[in-house]
């Protein structure tokens, strides 16, 4: 078994970080959204290590990180002028734009797709680890496969020690849920395949049409073609029974008083609570805030081995659509309506 460093974000560990990846090694790397497993994009078997540290199906593809927009024509091509006009308004930030891939980026990178998902990070971690580099960087989340992602080091430390190398520790994520997700209908369309913390009216301000892929809100069916391979599996689950009330407060307290059990807790919103007979955590006032904070509880839930938690629905406005989306995959699409 390796032991895993914990590195800082000095610059002689972050040099220690590149020299890892340009090795075919794979390191932890702080991103504004989540922390990611991080190996040179270009190297199918730095690659596969992702894949295998992860226990990731083959089919679902990694994001490619960038740290300046020159090097995106390295890796895609046929790349709209709304891509670039996406990226002055966007980059460095939480948007993921889908693209045709050039031959440099190789099959297991893209799950098997002709295109590649391109990403500038705005973490000025992130953007160390990749200019040092000088590589492409391929970087999926960095939690076992189906668990919620990581938001600080020591998440990484409890998924990934005695797998990879290293981790940097670039302190705690500040969006709190992975990037955006977009492919290019036409000039002037866009698809949303994944929400985050750029929103439909964020994008809107740049394209003309955005649409709300319907694999974001709902369960796909068999047979249903899947533009993102990673909205088919369920995702972003703790051990714990994660159960989504559609309901006002009081009936969500109701609800909840009359169906606790050993080791149930409530996620509630900022200022609820207090008329539970459970324990509960508050999880935000807002998207945003909602977003900073959901991975992280529901891993603090598992530490405290809870059974069962009753979440309180987020709204699908603006960075709250971005929460719902995790929350019910999280939950394997269990909503309970009063
Ligand atoms: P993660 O790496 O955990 O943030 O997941 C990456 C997400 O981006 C998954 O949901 C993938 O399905 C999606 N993705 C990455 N590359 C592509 C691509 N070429 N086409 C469609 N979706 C992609
Ligand atoms: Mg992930």
């Amino acid at each position: 078994m390796i032991d895993t460093k914990l590195l800082s974000d000095n610059e002689e560990d972050l040099k220690i970080s590149a020299e890892f990846l340009k090795n075919g090694e794979i390191v932890g790397m702080p991103t504004e959204t989540v922390y990611g497993l991080a190996a040179d994009a270009c190297n199918p078997e730095a690659v596969a290590k992702i894949f295998e540290a992860k226990g990731r199906p083959s089919d679902n593809p990694l994001i490619v990180h960038i740290a300046d927009i020159e090097k995106l024509s390295e890796i895609a091509y046929n790349i709209p002028d709304l891509a670039y006009r996406l990226a002055e308004a966007f980059w460095p930030g939480p948007l993921t734009m889908i693209l045709p891939k050039k031959d440099c980026i190789p099959s297991i990178t893209s799950g098997g797709l002709d295109t590649v998902g391109v990403r500038m990070p705005s973490h000025i971690v992130a953007r160390k680890m990749i200019s040092y580099s000088g590589l492409p960087i391929a970087a999926p989340s960095g939690n076992i496969s189906g668990y919620p992602s990581p938001t600080k080091a020591s998440h990484m430390m409890r998924d990934m020690y005695g797998k990879i190398p290293a981790v940097v520790d670039g302190g705690t994520c500040s969006v709190g849920v992975e990037s955006t997700v977009i492919s290019f209908e036409n000039d002037n369309t866009v698809r949303i395949l994944r929400p985050g913390y750029i929103t439909k009216e964020d994008l809107q301000k740049i394209a003309d049409n955005v649409i709300i892929d319907s694999a974001i809100l709902e369960k796909l069916s068999d047979g249903q073609i899947v533009r993102s391979p990673g909205m088919k599996y369920k995702h972003y689950s703790p051990s714990a029974d994660v159960i989504l009330i559609d309901s006002n407060y009081k009936d969500f307290c109701c609800y909840v008083n009359n169906h606790s059990k050993e080791n149930t807790y409530a996620l509630v919103f900022n200022g609820e609570g207090s008329n539970l007979s459970v324990p509960f955590f508050a999880y935000g006032a807002n998207g945003a805030e909602q977003a900073h904070e959901i991975f992280s509880l529901l891993r603090k839930l598992d530490d405290i081995n809870a059974d069962t938690v009753y979440v309180r629905i987020p709204s699908k406005d603006g960075v709250g659509l971005a929460v719902y989306n995790r929350l019910i995959r999280a939950a394997g699409f269990e909503v309970i309506k009063l």
